[in-house]
C-alpha cells in the first residue's frame, strides 16, 4: 500500500520552504490579489480514499482547467463533429498565441489553447439555451457539488483586459469559425474560466477522467472513447509549450490554469490536484509542477 498521505505531507513541507514560488498572473487584475504563499494538494484514489495537505479546501480560479470541462460538454452534445472545427495537435506555443490560427485557416491547433477553447465556447453558445447556467449545472453534476460557482469579479476583470482573446475571437470570426457574436462567446468563455474550485473539488470533478467517464457516483458522463480522446489531448496539449516538459518530469495527463491550479491523474489509479498561484515563465504553476514531479517520482506511479 502506497503511503500517499506521507508523500503529500512531505510535498507540502517542501513547498512551504521553497523561496522562489514563481510569479502571479497579473494580466487578469483580479488574480493578482491572491497570496503567492498559498499551497494545497489533494488526491483521491480509484477506491475513493482521499488524502490532502495544505490549503486543499480553499477555492481559487481554475481558469484554463475549465477548457477540459467545456470540451467534455461539447463532445457530449455534438460528438465527433467537434473535430471539424478544432484540431488535436500540440501547439508548442503559449496559450494565447495567434500565429498558428492564421497559418491554419482559422482552425485552432487544439481545444486547450485559447483560440480552440473559444471555438468550443461558440459550440456551447449555439447549442445551449442558457449557456452559463447549463455549463455550471453540468460541472456541479459531475462533481456532485452545488457550491461550485463562477467568480463574477474574475470574469469581469478578464473581460476588461482580455484584448488578446478579443483578437483571437475576431480572427476566428474572420475565418468563419465563430458562429455567434464575439461578445457573447467571450462572455461565456470568461465565465467558464472564472469557475472557482478547491483542489478537493477539482479531484471530484476529474475523477471521471481516470475512471472511464464515470463520476464518483458511478454515473456515466463520457464514453470510453471520448475519455481516451480527451485524456490524449491533456497529455499532449494540457500544458501549452511545456507539455513535453510536464510529460518528462511528471508523466501524467493533466491540465493547468493561470490561477495556479493543476489537475492530473493516472488512469484507474488516482487523481490529484495542486494549487500554488506563482507561475513559471510558461504560465504553469511553478511549485505545482515540482510537487507532481515529486509525487510520481516517490510513488513510482506514472503512465510510463
Ligand atoms: N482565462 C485565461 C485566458 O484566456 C486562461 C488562460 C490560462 O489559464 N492559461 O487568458
Amino acid at each position: 500500500m502506497i503511503d500517499f498521505q506521507g508523500v503529500l505531507t512531505s510535498i507540502n513541507e517542501t513547498a512551504s520552504n521553497e523561496k522562489d514560488k514563481g510569479k502571479i498572473a497579473d494580466y487578469i487584475p483580479e488574480l493578482a490579489k491572491v497570496d503567492v504563499d498559498n499551497f494545497g494538494i489533494h488526491l483521491i484514489d480509484i477506491q475513493q480514499n482521499i488524502f490532502s495537505a495544505g490549503k486543499s479546501d480553499e477555492k481559487f480560479s481554475i481558469q484554463s482547467i475549465s477548457k477540459v470541462l467545456s470540451l467534455s460538454m461539447a463532445l457530449g452534445l455534438i460528438g465527433e463533429k467537434v473535430w471539424k472545427r478544432v484540431d488535436v495537435e500540440p501547439s508548442g506555443d503559449p496559450f494565447n498565441h495567434l500565429s498558428l490560427l492564421e497559418l491554419e485557416n482559422g482552425i485552432p491547433r487544439n481545444p486547450l489553447i485559447n483560440p480552440g477553447a473559444i471555438v468550443i465556447a461558440d459550440i456551447l453558445v449555439s447549442r445551449l439555451e442558457n449557456p452559463k447556467e447549463e455549463f455550471l449545472a453540468f460541472v456541479r453534476n459531475i462533481a456532485n457539488d452545488d457550491t461550485i460557482d463562477y467568480d463574477v469579479d474574475v470574469a469581469k476583470s478578464e473581460k476588461r483586459t482580455g484584448f488578446r482573446n478579443f483578437a483571437a475571437a475576431n480572427l476566428l470570426k474572420s475565418y468563419g469559425n465563430l458562429n455567434n457574436d464575439v461578445d457573447v462567446v467571450l462572455d461565456f468563455y470568461f465565465h467558464q474560466c472564472s469557475l472557482s474550485m478547491s483542489c478537493a473539488q477539482l479531484t471530484n470533478t476529474f475523477y471521471m477522467f481516470m475512471n472511464h467517464g464515470k463520476c464518483r457516483r458511478n454515473n456515466t458522463f463520457l464514453t470510453v472513447t471520448q475519455v481516451k480522446r480527451i485524456n490524449a489531448i491533456m497529455l499532449t496539449c494540457g500544458f501549452y509549450d511545456e507539455a513535453g516538459e510536464f510529460a518528462f518530469e511528471v508523466g501524467l495527463p493533466g491540465k493547468s490554469g493561470v490561477g495556479g491550479g493543476i489537475v492530473a491523474f493516472l488512469p484507474n489509479k488516482f487523481c490529484v490536484a495542486t494549487w500554488s498561484p506563482g507561475l513559471n515563465p510558461k504560465g504553469n504553476s511553478k511549485l505545482g509542477m515540482l510537487a507532481l514531479e515529486k509525487l510520481t517520482t516517490e510513488t513510482e506511479l506514472s503512465i510510463f
